[in-house]
C-alpha cells in the first residue's frame, strides 16, 4: 500500500481492461430532463444491481431507477479478477475474530446458501456469464504458511465446514505446478466467472423486471426536498422518496463523512495472451480453479474461458488524498511487479505477453468486511467495504439494502455487519501515516518474520488484517 505517485492514464479503462473490453453491452440511455422513482439507486455494479433485484422481488410495484456515472460495471464489478468466494469475511479466522464463533458458524452458512442461490437465479434467468464452478485453491509459500493452511482448515471444521483438505506440497503441484508451492489447501466451493458478462446479466434481469438503468449520468449533487430527495447531474434530475448509494469505493464522493470508516485503494491485475495447448499442459492446472497464496499481500490468477491468464496482486494502493479516479487506473511499477511474481511462480511461462493490464478501485475497512449505514434521517442508504471480495457478499449486500429500504423485517438486519460499524480510520496526514506503517509491518509478516508490536496492539484491539 504504497503511497505511490499516481500516473496519467496510459489507455482509457475501456480498452485496457480485458473484461470491458471484449464485454457485450447493451447501453442504456442517459438521465436528460426530469425524472421520478420511488427508490433511486446510485451505482451501476454489483451491489446496485442485486438490490434493484431485491427491491422488485419484494415490492413488484415498486419504480425504481438505477443511476450509473460511466456503462453499467464501469467500477469495481467490471474490473475484478472473477474469482467467487462462498466466505463473507475473507477467511473464516478472521470472522471468528471479528463476530465471535457463533456468528462466524452463521456466516459461513450463509456465505455458502449465498453462492448456490446466485448460482440458481443465474441458471433461471439464463445468464451466461462463463461461470465454472472449479472450486478454490489456497496455495503456501513458505513454512509459516503450510502452518496456516492446517489453521486455515481447523477453522473452518470449527464452523461446521468439513470439505476443506489439506494438500501437501506434491499434491498443491500437481494441481498447479509453481516451483514455489510448499502446500495447500483445497476448497470445492467458489468459482471462476466474467466479471462484465455477470453485471450485463443482472443488467438484463433488472430491466426486464422494470427497472429504468441510466448511464453515463453521474450524480453531481443531492438535494433534500420535502418530501424526498433530488438527484442531480449536469442534465437531468431524478427524484425520489429514497436513495441508496451503491457507489462502493466512491461513495464519499457524494457523502463526505464515510470515510472515517474506509479508506479507498487500487488493485491492479494483468492478462495474458491464451495460453496454447502446450503451455497448459507445462503448468498442469487440469482443474481450473482460481488460486490465492498464504501472504497478506498474495498474488492471486485464474484462467479465463479462452485460457488467458488473469494475473493480480492485493498489494492494494493508497493514493492520497482518498483519490479514486481515473488518474489511479494504471501504475507501471505494480505491473512490473506483477510480471516479476509471474516469473518466479511460473518460469516456464517467462516469456507470455499481458496485452491488458489495469487497476481498479476497491474500498477497504479495517474489518474487512463491509458496513452499511444510512444519512438525511434515513432517506439515504448504503454498504460499501467489500475490500477486493465482494462478488459474493454484494448479493447478500443487496437483499439488506432492500429490506431497510422497504423498511421489511428479516433476520440478516441483525447480523453484526449490519449493526455494528467497523473501528474508524484516522484522517489525513495521519492516514497516510498509519497506511504506511500497517504496509510496511505486514510486508514483514509475508517475508517471514513475526508480527510487530503495532500488529499486534491493532490485533488485540479487533483490528485484524491478516488471517
Ligand atoms: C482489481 C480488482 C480485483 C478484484 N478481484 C475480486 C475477486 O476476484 N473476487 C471478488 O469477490 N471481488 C474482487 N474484487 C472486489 C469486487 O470487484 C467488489 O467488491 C465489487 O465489485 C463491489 O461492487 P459494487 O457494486 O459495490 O461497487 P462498484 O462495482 O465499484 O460499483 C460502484 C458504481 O458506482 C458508480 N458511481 C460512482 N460514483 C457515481 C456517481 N457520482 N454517479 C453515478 N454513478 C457513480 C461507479 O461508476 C460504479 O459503477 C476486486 C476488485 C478489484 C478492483
Amino acid at each position: 500500500m504504497d503511497r505511490a505517485a499516481a500516473q496519467e492514464p496510459v489507455r482509457p479503462i475501456e480498452e485496457a481492461c480485458y473484461w470491458l473490453a471484449t464485454r457485450r453491452h447493451r447501453p442504456q440511455p442517459r438521465l436528460e430532463g426530469d425524472a421520478r422513482a420511488d427508490i433511486a439507486i446510485v451505482g451501476a455494479g454489483y451491489t446496485g444491481l442485486w438490490t434493484a433485484l431485491f427491491l422488485k422481488e419484494l415490492d413488484p410495484g415498486a419504480d425504481i431507477a438505477v443511476i450509473e456515472q460511466g456503462v453499467a460495471a464501469y467500477g469495481a464489478s467490471g474490473r475484478n479478477a472473477g474469482m467467487l468466494a462462498e466466505t463473507i469475511d475473507h477467511t473464516h479466522q478472521l470472522a471468528i475474530r471479528h463476530f465471535g464463533l457463533e456468528e462466524a458458524r452463521l456466516l459461513a452458512h450463509l456465505g455458502r446458501e449465498n453462492i448456490e442461490e446466485m448460482f440458481s437465479f443465474m441458471s433461471h434467468r439464463g445468464i451466461d456469464c462463463e461461470l465454472e464452478q472449479t472450486g478454490r485453491l489456497l496455495v503456501a509459500l513458505t513454512e509459516g504458511q503450510v502452518e496456516d493452511c492446517r489453521h486455515t482448515v481447523e477453522a473452518a471444521e470449527r464452523l461446521g465446514v468439513t470439505d476443506y483438505r489439506i494438500l501437501s506440497a506434491c499434491e498443491a503441484r500437481s494441481e498447479l505446478d509453481s516451483p514455489l508451492y510448499l502446500g495447500g489447501v483445497m476448497v470445492p466451493s467458489g468459482g471462476i466467472l466474467n466479471p462484465a458478462a455477470l453485471v450485463d446479466g443482472l443488467l438484463r434481469a433488472a430491466v426486464s423486471e422494470g427497472v429504468r438503468v441510466f448511464e453515463r449520468s453521474r450524480v453531481t449533487r443531492i438535494d433534500q426536498t420535502r418530501d424526498g430527495l433530488v438527484l442531480r447531474t449536469g442534465v437531468g434530475a431524478l427524484r425520489a422518496r429514497k436513495t441508496i448509494l451503491a457507489m462502493s469505493a466512491y461513495t464519499h464522493h457524494l457523502l463526505p463523512g464515510v470515510l472515517r470508516r474506509f479508506i479507498p485503494l487500487y488493485d491492479y491485475i494483468l492478462v495474458s495472451e491464451p495460453l496454447t495447448a502446450g503451455q497448459l499442459a507445462s503448468i498442469g492446472w487440469q482443474h481450473r480453479q482460481g488460486v490465492t497464496d498464504g501472504r497478506t499481500f498474495f498474488n492471486y490468477y485464474r484462467l479465463t474461458s479462452d485460457n488467458r491468464l488473469v494475473w493480480g496482486t492485493s498489494e492494494a494502493t493508497y493514493f492520497g488524498p482518498n483519490r479514486v479516479d481515473e488518474g489511479c487506473d494504471h501504475s507501471e511499477p505494480h505491473y512490473a511487479s506483477l510480471r516479476d511474481s509471474f516469473k518466479r511462480h511460473f518460469p516456464a511461462l517467462a516469456e507470455i505477453p499481458f496485452p491488458y493490464a489495469w487497476g481498479g478501485p476497491i474500498c477497504s475497512t479495517t474489518r474487512m468486511t463491509p458496513f452499511f449505514g444510512s444519512a438525511n434521517r434515513g432517506r439515504i442508504l448504503y454498504v460499501l467495504g467489500f475490500t477486493g471480495h465482494g462478488i459474493g457478499s454484494t448479493r447478500l449486500a443487496g437483499k439488506i439494502l432492500a429490506h431497510l429500504a422497504l423498511e421489511k423485517m428479516h433476520p440478516l438486519l441483525d447480523l453484526s455487519i449490519v449493526r455494528r460499524k467497523p473501528f474508524p480510520y484516522p484522517p489525513e496526514p495521519f492516514r497516510s501515516m498509519a497506511v504506511n506503517a500497517v504496509t510496511a509491518a505486514l510486508r514483514r509478516v509475508d517475508a517471514g518474520h513475526n508480527p510487530s508490536l503495532l500488529l499486534r496492539i491493532l490485533d488485540a484491539a479487533g483490528i485484524g488484517f491478516s488471517s
